[in-house]
């Protein structure tokens, strides 16, 4: 998740995705539960923090809780990973790493979070939400096989999880990508 200005921008596909939003929901019955395809670490990539705050990690795990049933059902995703790492650099609060979607792993910028919290007088609560809800929405674009990655509609998704414990409509796809 970029700094807020960064959603403002057109995204490339969005009237595509407009019309995706009419598609109805899928059948949660028909989902099954995916095969984690990856090993991915993010040690592997990043300056993973050893002693990372308490508190951020119980609001990543309160996060988890509450989204992971919803994720299961609608796209079988049954686990993903969260792991704060030093600066990502220039503003980004979190990255969703690419092909990890079978079982998402992000990694979130804990400082830069709390910094943007600060200076929009936001709840650390709801930072850490929005920017892993952000994230899993890129893995939810890749899992539908939504080349246009847009951050509208990631920001769309942090959004109405937040504010209505809903997915975002754009969601309502369905996955094309199932083990077979
Ligand atoms: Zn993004």
């Amino acid at each position: 998740m970029q700094q807020q200005q960064k959603s403002k921008q057109a995204a490339p596909g969005g009237e595509d995705s407009l019309r995706r939003d009419a598609i109805s929901s899928p059948d949660p019955i028909a989902v099954q539960e995916l095969f984690k395809s990856h090993d991915y670490e993010a040690e592997w990539e990043y300056l993973v923090i050893e002693d990372p705050d308490e508190a951020a990690i119980k609001i990543a795990n309160d996060v988890k809780t509450e989204i992971l049933p919803e994720l299961r059902m609608r796209f079988g995703i049954a686990d993903f990973t969260v792991t704060f790492v030093e600066d990502l650099g220039s503003g980004c609060l979190g990255k969703y790493i690419d092909g990890t979607y079978t079982q998402p792993v992000m990694v979130l910028d804990f400082a830069a979070i709390k910094a943007i919290c600060e200076v929009d007088d936001v709840d650390i609560e709801v930072g850490i939400e929005t920017t892993i809800t952000h994230e899993l929405a890129h893995a939810i674009h890749e899992l539908l096989g939504l080349t246009a990655r847009s951050e509208i509609q990631a920001e769309e998704f942090a959004r109405e999880w937040w504010k209505n414990r809903r997915f975002a409509k754009w969601t309502h796809r369905k996955p094309t990508v199932f083990r077979s």
